[in-house]
């Protein structure tokens, strides 16, 4: 029979505008009133109380997680609230929380935080939604907005209340005696205890020993551990599980089912090795991304640009392997918030393979994004002097001397140059020499020929391009 359900609530907005604040608050807070001696565990989300009555947050770490989640048609959340720190106001990731809260319906209230901060006012914060088709009540519309601290925990109360009263008001309804169905919003290979993963349950219960099936992985719940590290037998609709028990890692946002017992000899599935037919495509970015859980990683691949090719994207630390196709396809490798032994350091040293290591999804965006800038202008990001076109080859002394003609600019001694062949770095250098009709010179100008050597050894031709820079 179809009852109410506690509400999962997924919080949005700006970065810096208080999420993880409000989130360690409410968790906090939570822990004091049960008075609880165990030490809270990440699992994805939590469960707190109000006035007895269960309210689950889902802890991923910003929309790219939760738009991931979306994606793969997976409904996680029942509500969602939106913050906005009153002052700073509407930002673009404001804005981009309430496009992905109207595109997918889902029910919302605001909170504005930061309310503690001398001079700041909610009232023009509410105006400021209102422009954004975002009507609070007093503002031409009904959605509730409640002023908050998540520093000092002012209104939160008054937060939760109001999540409860809009979960009531949405008639949010499960069958906590019906068919069990589950959402992987967390998942991870423990070296210890192999995969684990984080099971919502939206509907049913879930018990030590029932036969799982998830998008191909399948498994038997050997132990469950809610966010306090506590062990259960039996999950109950609406609340996030640590499940122990799964053959592989499965996917975050794939959906559980309970499985037969027969299903559990099927093959599983293997690790992704994911090359592509335009392995030649030079225009791409390839890349390997290694992180912490499969949460992350499907959060960095999500937002992944259109130019990058991931060769290999696997949860857990960096192996030799990884390295192995790292040569094998060019690619750099890309850490999120994993360990680089300093034997693999090594060993990709000796490679030459690069490795980065980031614990903010978007430092490592940044970086790819500039990657990217340079594979489709290599010149991207360097101060052009001039330009000059390779006219002729001569051998002296053994040494090459490419004799050129400045077309643009002028040839400086100092700067840096590049030889390109259309719109391909061939290779870069400093400037050795430079002569003009036997005298040594500091710059060739506009229109001058020249002779010129490098410091490195560039593999020039007739008709290449010398660029020098800054
Ligand atoms: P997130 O990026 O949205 O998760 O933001 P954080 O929770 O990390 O908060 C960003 C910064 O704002 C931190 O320095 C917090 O201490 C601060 N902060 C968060 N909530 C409040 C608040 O209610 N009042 C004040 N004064 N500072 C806050």
């Amino acid at each position: 029979m179809l009852q109410p359900k506690p509400p999962v609530v997924t919080i949005l907005g700006h970065v810096d505008h208080g999420k993880t604040t409000l989130l360690d608050k409410i968790r906090q807070s939570n822990l004091a009133a049960r008075e609880f001696g165990q030490i809270t565990q990440a699992i994805g989300a939590y469960q707190t109380f109000w006035k007895g009555k269960p309210i689950t947050f889902l802890d991923t770490p910003g929309h790219e997680a939760f738009s991931n989640l979306r994606s793969r048609g997976a409904a996680v959340a029942d509500l969602a609230v939106l913050v906005v720190a009153a002052d700073d106001g509407v930002m673009p990731q404001t804005k981009e929380s309430i496009k992905i809260i109207k595109e997918t319906g889902i029910p919302f209230l605001v909170a504005i935080n930061k309310i503690d901060l001398p001079g700041v006012s909610p009232e023009k914060i509410k105006a400021q939604l209102a422009e954004n088709q975002v009507f609070v009540e007093g503002y031409g519309g009904e959605i509730v907005a409640v002023p908050i601290s998540a520093k000092t925990g002012q209104g939160v109360d008054q937060l939760l209340e109001m999540i409860l009263l809009v979960a009531e008001m949405e008639e949010l309804k499960g069958d906590p005696e019906g068919e069990f169905k589950g959402i992987i919003i967390e998942s991870k290979k423990d070296s210890f205890c192999g995969p684990l993963a984080t099971v919502l349950v939206k509907n049913g219960s879930l018990k030590v020993d029932d036969f799982l099936v998830c998008e191909g992985v399948k498994g038997k719940v050997k132990s469950m551990r809610d966010d306090q590290g506590k062990n259960l037998q039996v999950a109950q609709i609406s609340q996030p599980v640590q499940v122990l028990g799964f053959e592989e890692v499965p996917p975050v946002g794939a959906l559980v089912f309970r499985g037969e017992p027969s299903s559990l000899s099927s093959p599983f599935t293997k690790k992704e090795i994911k090359i592509k037919e335009e392995l030649g495509d030079n225009q791409k970015l390839k890349v390997i991304i290694k992180a912490d859980s499969l949460g992350s990683l499907e959060a960095i691949v999500g937002i992944l640009p259109s130019q990058v090719q991931i060769i290999l994207k696997d949860v857990g630390d960096i192996c030799e392997s990884d390295i192995l196709l790292a040569k094998t396809f060019g690619a750099p490798i890309f850490g999120f918030n994993i360990k680089v032994s300093s034997s693999i350091a090594k060993i990709a040293d000796n490679e030459a393979i690069e490795i980065k290591n980031y614990k903010i999804i978007y430092d490592l965006l940044e970086d790819i994004k500039n990657r990217i800038l340079h594979l489709t202008d290599p010149m991207a990001g360097r101060k052009i002097i001039g330009k000059a076109q390779i006219l002729a080859i001569f051998t002296i002394k053994g040494e090459k001397i490419a004799g050129a003609k400045v077309v643009e600019g002028e040839i400086v001694k100092g700067d840096k140059i590049c030889i390109m062949r259309g719109k391909e770095i061939i290779g870069e250098s400093t400037i050795k020499s430079m002569k003009h009709e036997k005298e040594e010179i500091e710059k060739a100008v506009l229109g001058m020929e020249f002779g010129i050597t490098f410091n490195l050894p560039v593999d020039f031709q007739k008709e290449d391009s010398i660029i020098s820079y800054r």
